[in-house]
């Protein structure tokens, strides 16, 4: 009987699932609309109908689920997260077990990105750092194959490492997070404070220059005319010179640096993989992170590690969900092999 392997990645906009075959092929992948502001119960009967759908081609092997924020060793749901009212409390691992009819592992989002980029690389690396830059910064550690969780799941929430004491203020309401500087909307809203003149925050990272960087500058132009701007925004503008732009990636690029290089101190990771939809269109970050690592990381510790992209792009927690759960129920060489042929099936067109 053929096996089926499912993945489902619970964020606060969107419900995502995949289900890979025993050959690691990509068989069906399946999106919702969360409905986070209508509570519990409006969320879990739309996990339930993705559940449905991901079991349609035949009874599940396994089951992965990602989720935002905290979660204890038994699948529940601690703490705020994903902005879904009523959410903390949620005995999601049983609950998801029950609809899917399978063994079913509920982990932190970011922990099981980094799991995914683990296991593409297991042939090659032994302890991996992740951090994916999206509407916040998720952070992930995997040595050997196994997740470093820390207390219910929280471990390496790297994003909140302070990196600028007193400086901008970051959404969990502590000032200097890395979060505050190279998040998604962070970028756009620094490059609008630059832009009209209001004070970031930026202490240390403030780069020289700063006023002539202004003139001439398009997404400045926008910020003054009201525009509400991201890091998509950001980088459209740095493909085409824009001086305000190039301003606003060298303050990211200094905070991630400083984020990471905390994150070697104290894991010593040989990878460190960058991740999450910002670095789809800031692949050059990378290179910037690891260039600036000799300054930031102790003695020569940086030597040892190589900065990456993300190989599943933004759906390393998906397929992260989605091997954790088979990770359970497979050995180590038949998951070595099955994230092989997904890897292989994720990269072509
Ligand atoms: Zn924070």
């Amino acid at each position: 009987m053929e096996k089926y392997y499912a993945g489902i990645d619970i964020g606060g906009q969107g419900l995502k699932g995949i289900v890979l075959d025993q050959a690691g092929i990509l068989r069906i992948e399946a999106m919702r609309s969360t409905p986070a502001g209508e509570g519990r119960d409006a969320v879990l009967r739309i996990v339930a109908d993705l559940v449905k759908e991901l079991s349609s081609l035949g009874p599940l092997s396994s089951m992965g689920v990602g989720s935002p924020g905290g979660v204890d060793r038994a699948g529940v749901v601690v703490g705020m997260a994903a902005n879904i009212s009523g959410w903390a409390g949620t005995g999601l691992g049983e609950a998801v077990a029950a609809m899917a009819g399978a063994p079913c592992v509920v982990r932190n989002d970011a922990n099981l990105a980094a799991y995914a980029e683990w296991v593409a690389r297991s042939d090659s690396s032994w302890a991996l750092l992740f951090i994916g830059l999206g509407t916040g910064i998720g952070g992930g550690f995997v040595e050997d194959g196994r997740i470093l969780g820390g207390c219910n799941d929280r471990a390496v929430e790297i994003g909140h490492s302070v990196i600028e004491p007193g400086g901008r203020r970051c959404a969990c309401g502590v000032a200097g997070c890395a979060e505050a500087y190279a998040s998604g909307p962070s970028m756009g809203r620094i490059a609008a404070d630059l832009a009209l003149g209001r004070d970031a925050g930026l202490g240390s990272l403030e780069p020289r220059g700063l006023g002539e960087s202004l003139e001439g500058s398009a997404l400045a132009a926008r910020a003054r005319a009201g525009e509400q701007l991201n890091a998509h925004d950001v980088y459209a503008a740095y493909a085409r010179g824009d001086s305000l732009a190039k301003l606003v990636d060298s303050i990211a690029a200094a905070a991630l640096a400083r984020a990471a290089a905390i994150g070697m101190a104290l894991l010593a990771p040989d990878t460190l993989v960058l991740g999450g939809g910002v670095i789809e269109g800031a692949p050059h970050l990378c290179s910037r992170v690891q260039e600036l690592l000799p300054k930031l990381v102790y003695h020569d510790g940086w030597k040892d590690c190589r900065v990456e992209k993300a190989r599943f792009s933004h759906k390393a927690g998906l397929y992260g969900a989605a091997f954790y759960g088979a990770s359970q129920v497979e050995d180590p060489e038949g998951l070595a092999a099955l994230a092989t042929k997904a890897l292989a099936c994720f990269a072509s067109p």
